[in-house]
């Protein structure tokens, strides 16, 4: 079905490029993946946090003829001939991002947020410098410090976190922190933080210990491009962006710098930590770039930020327990301990409604990671489908029939309803 948003009159659908005839006869099962991983779409509500719906047009982008092009390098000085048109699609994805953040400089190559950290981190520090980032059980990435990463090898990381009493950001703990270990970048944004970091507040911090500031804005990206956030590109060295969540383009990283640093952010991702660029994909980024500009897009993120209120309220309502209370962004992390279950379980139960979620640990948890005592969900997809205040305060009654142990197949029934009357369309672009 096709979705009208009200708010601005635009409306598309997504279509089917990779439903071809050419993909079933060359090779008939990932034909059927592909045609059974719709249908699961189809079928089900979508509320992982950092999911979202690609743009059709970034979509289009996305499988043009610079998929084929080999450009290592940067435009007008790449290793690569035949670059041209190349170089002109990395210049107007560039010049937009610029134009969009506000930025200085911006490189578009990074393959992934983390690449774009790994570039980041490569671009300031030395192996065994500190670091100063959110610890991991308060909701840094993977990037900030885990031992299993290479940020956590090959880098000295030091943990803040948020205050039991409100589930804010401590700065004062920052601050002491930063004084104790004179670390040589603090790191601020989080995977599942509700609230917008106060670029400001860490940005003296970093200055009083002089150390560099990175603003690991992934999450926000979206937000922050419509104007919906704070942006931290004043206050941070470098920014790392992605334009596969909120910003509705390819799966991939951004990085926003000073333009002291443009140099050494360039060098730090080619041909530091990546080889030749994906054009298509650079492409797409600028596709998205231009959509995120529009008014229709500002429209997206109000709608995706409202919506994940009216489901924190809706949580909240039902006994559940949004962490900080509620929600500037279009995440919401909920404790649902109160229910008597655990986020595994929650995430268990809505999943076998239709209702996709992840389990996520709290700070201060009292259960073992693997259950944990959390829900973390967003909007970015639903709110694309074309799902408002409305849907999403529903949405919030279903889970919480769920957790209660009421009958699941009246549930799972209206999630289909639900899922099936919004399936297709693409709102805000
Ligand atoms: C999503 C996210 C990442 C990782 O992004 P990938 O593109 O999957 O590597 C890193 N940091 C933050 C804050 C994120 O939200």
């Amino acid at each position: 079905m096709t979705v009208t948003d009200a708010a601005t009159g635009s409306t598309a659908t997504r279509g089917r490029p990779w439903a071809s005839e050419a993909l079933h006869r060359a090779d008939p099962q990932i034909a059927d993946l592909l045609a059974a991983e719709a249908e699961r779409r189809a079928e089900t509500i979508q509320l992982l946090a950092g999911e979202n719906l690609t743009s059709p047009a970034v979509l289009a982008a996305l499988t043009g003829p610079l998929i084929d092009k080999y450009a290592e390098g940067y435009p007008g000085r790449r290793h690569h001939t035949g670059c041209a048109l190349a170089d002109a699609a990395e210049l107007l994805a560039i010049d937009r991002a610029r134009d969009l953040f506000a930025a200085p400089h911006a490189n578009v190559q990074p393959r992934s947020a983390t690449s774009a950290m790994l570039a980041a981190y490569a671009a300031l520090l030395r192996p065994g410098d500190g670091v100063l980032a959110m610890s991991l059980e308060h909701g840094g990435h993977l990037s900030c410090g885990s031992r299993s990463n290479f940020s956590g090898r090959w880098f000295a990381f030091t943990g803040y976190g948020v205050r039991e009493s409100d589930g804010l950001i401590d700065l004062d703990q920052v601050r002491d922190l930063a004084r104790l270990h004179r670390p040589k970048a603090i790191v601020a944004g989080s995977i599942s933080y509700p609230r917008h970091p106060d670029w400001a507040a860490f940005r003296e911090i970093a200055d009083e210990v002089d150390a560099y500031l990175i603003a690991s804005a992934a999450q926000t990206t979206g937000l922050i491009a419509a104007r919906e956030a704070p942006s931290p590109v004043p206050y941070a060295d470098v920014t790392v962006a992605a334009t596969h969540k909120l910003l509705r383009g390819p799966r991939g990283g951004l990085l926003l710098s000073t333009a002291e640093l443009a140099e050494r952010v360039d060098r730090a991702v080619f041909p530091f930590s990546q080889g030749g660029a994906a054009m298509n994909e650079v492409a797409g980024k600028a596709v998205a770039l231009a959509e995120a500009a529009t008014p229709a897009y500002r429209a997206y993120a109000r709608r995706a930020v409202a919506g994940a209120r009216a489901l924190a309220a809706g949580l909240a309502e039902a006994g559940m327990r949004p962490l900080t209370g509620g929600t500037d962004t279009h995440l919401v992390t909920a404790d649902v301990s109160p229910l008597g279950v655990t986020g595994a379980e929650a995430e268990r139960r809505c999943a076998a409604a239709g209702l996709l979620l992840g389990k996520c640990a709290l700070p201060y948890d009292p259960a073992p990671a693997a259950e944990a005592s959390g829900v973390r969900l967003g909007t970015g997809t639903v709110t694309s489908q074309g799902m408002g205040e409305v849907e999403l305060s529903e949405i919030a009654g279903l889970i919480a029939r769920l957790l209660a142990g009421d009958a699941a197949t009246p549930v799972a029934q209206r999630v289909r309803e639900l899922a099936g009357a919004f399936t297709g369309a693409f709102v805000g672009a």
